[in-house]
């Protein structure tokens, strides 16, 4: 399969992901159009996002529950402004068991419905209060213009589910788990990200305020990678979920949501390959490290494995995740651009010469160089401590190499006709009035939309650079995923 040279990012950078995600079994088609089927490869790569997540949010209070796949569809209608959001990309259940339902069912595009009906029964007194619950699932929205990871029909993710007493605490809890997903993207997935504020026509329906963390793909577009809601009391009036507060008085909870999902895999993909495929950021790459053993015959073979079983079980000894491949059909350099494609952080090589000096080879993914050139050699004593060096070394580069590609692509427009060159290739932060039929014109003349209003602000005021209105914010414009 590495026999094919893939399509390079700049011939044609969509097609390069597409073949990436295929050729480094990630993932695969689904019969059923706009589905996908996540590989083991895919998967291992999630879970490890999952386990990274998932301490995060027990570290900060939250507890994890199931939910039904199904919810009556008169659920959805009794918030406004969300059912109106979600309405044109339901799937609902009508038939049964061979009958026709009374209510028809459905599939769950995400839980705040359900939620607030189990809420409303749970919560009775301040004392119950907050309640901090995180699911682990999948949910079903009807895309009609699919792409692996980025935007598929059914996808993976977590949806966490908070109630409060004010709205103070709501608040909190929004901003927080924002920093936890911005957390995560920096120091695990070597992702800068900007944290900002959605604008009114960009936030969830049936959110009070709407927040997100975008990130800068590889070929300059934006992508959403997570998101943090301040949902108000909009949720708790619809399905009541009340609660008497120390004066006995009956009040309604201020609630709010936030999700990551399998999208996420799609912005590792865009934001650290390269033309050569994946490069997984060390923390989160089901394999952090690949050791390919060099022989040529019978009699090198015995001594080489021996070396290279000694070194699997020191980096194993260390929690390193290391994978020998001792695939007996395939040359090294089949292997080395196979692991290379799927984007392994550091290759080791053991040949004869290097049991004879006591060495090993390392090759780095992120510093690709043919050859010699592209590799270092240590000795066999102390390679735990140098591979974890190496490895957070990779972490540091990956993450500086797409925080100064960012940097390089994100303009300060002087006018609106640099504003719309620049967003043909690349961010611009500038300032914006806030009204929603200025964004709509914005969106209508370069494709781009505002993607947040980020939370770092130079301070003063200015104008629009659009419409020349007094602007109090700059937004951050980008064509985006
Ligand atoms: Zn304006």
């Amino acid at each position: 399969m590495s026999e094919l040279k893939l399509t390079s990012r700049s011939e044609d950078f969509s097609e390069w992901y597409n073949q990436v995600v295929q050729r480094a079994d990630l993932a695969d088609y689904a019969p059923v159009r706009g589905c996908m089927i996540v590989k083991p490869y895919g998967w291992a790569l999630w879970e490890n996002i999952q386990q990274a997540l998932d301490r995060r949010f027990k570290a900060t209070g939250h507890v994890n529950a199931g939910f039904p796949l199904f919810i009556p569809k008169s659920f959805l209608e009794k918030e406004k402004e969300h059912v109106e959001g979600f309405s044109p990309e339901l799937a609902v259940v009508t038939i049964g068991g061979g009958e026709e339902l009374e209510e028809p069912l459905v599939v769950r595009p995400t839980s705040e419905t359900i939620i607030g009906y189990a809420y409303a029964k749970w919560i009775k007194s301040y004392r119950d209060l907050p309640v901090l619950i995180n699911l682990w699932n999948s949910v079903v929205r009807w895309e009609m213009r699919t792409k692996l990871f980025l935007r598929t029909m059914e996808f993976w993710w977590q949806e966490g589910h908070t109630a409060h007493a004010t709205h103070d605490e709501a608040q909190a809890e929004t901003m927080q788990m924002l920093n936890v997903y911005a957390d995560f993207a920096v120091n695990d997935a070597a992702i800068p990200v900007i944290e900002g504020r959605k604008s009114e026509s960009e936030k969830f329906a049936g959110a009070l305020r709407s927040y997100s963390i975008e990130a800068m793909m590889g070929d300059t577009k934006a992508l959403q990678a997570g998101t943090s809601h301040n949902l108000g009391q909009n949720f708790a009036k619809a399905f009541n979920i009340q609660y008497l507060d120390r004066a006995n008085e009956l009040q309604y909870c201020w609630t709010t949501s936030w999700g990551l999902s399998t999208r996420f895999i799609g912005a590792i993909i865009m934001a650290h390959g390269d033309d050569q495929g994946l490069i997984l950021p060390p923390k989160l790459a089901p394999h952090q490290v690949v050791v390919v053993p060099i022989f040529k015959n019978d009699a090198e073979r015995g001594p080489v494995m021996e070396a290279v079983e000694r070194a699997r079980s020191t980096l194993a000894g260390a929690d390193l995740r290391v994978k020998v491949d001792n695939r007996d059909d395939l040359t090294p350099g089949f292997k080395f651009n196979d692991w290379e494609l799927r984007g392994v952080p550091l290759r080791i090589e053991i040949g004869p010469k290097d049991v004879a000096k006591g060495t090993v080879a390392l090759a780095r993914r992120d510093t690709l160089r043919a050859g010699k050139a592209g590799k270092s050699f240590v000795s066999q004593d102390g390679l735990a401590g140098m591979v974890a060096d190496t490895l957070a070394d990779i972490h540091a580069s990956l993450f500086d190499r797409a925080l100064a590609f960012r940097k390089a692509h994100t303009h300060d427009p002087k006018d609106y006709a640099e504003f719309k060159q620049v967003l043909e290739d690349g961010w611009a932060f500038s300032w914006w009035c806030g009204d929603r039929e200025c964004e709509a014109q914005i969106k209508e003349d370069t494709k781009a939309t505002t993607r947040c209003l980020p939370l770092e602000q130079p301070g003063g005021t200015g104008t629009c650079l659009h419409c020349g209105k007094p602007a109090r914010e700059k937004a951050m414009f980008a064509k985006a995923y």
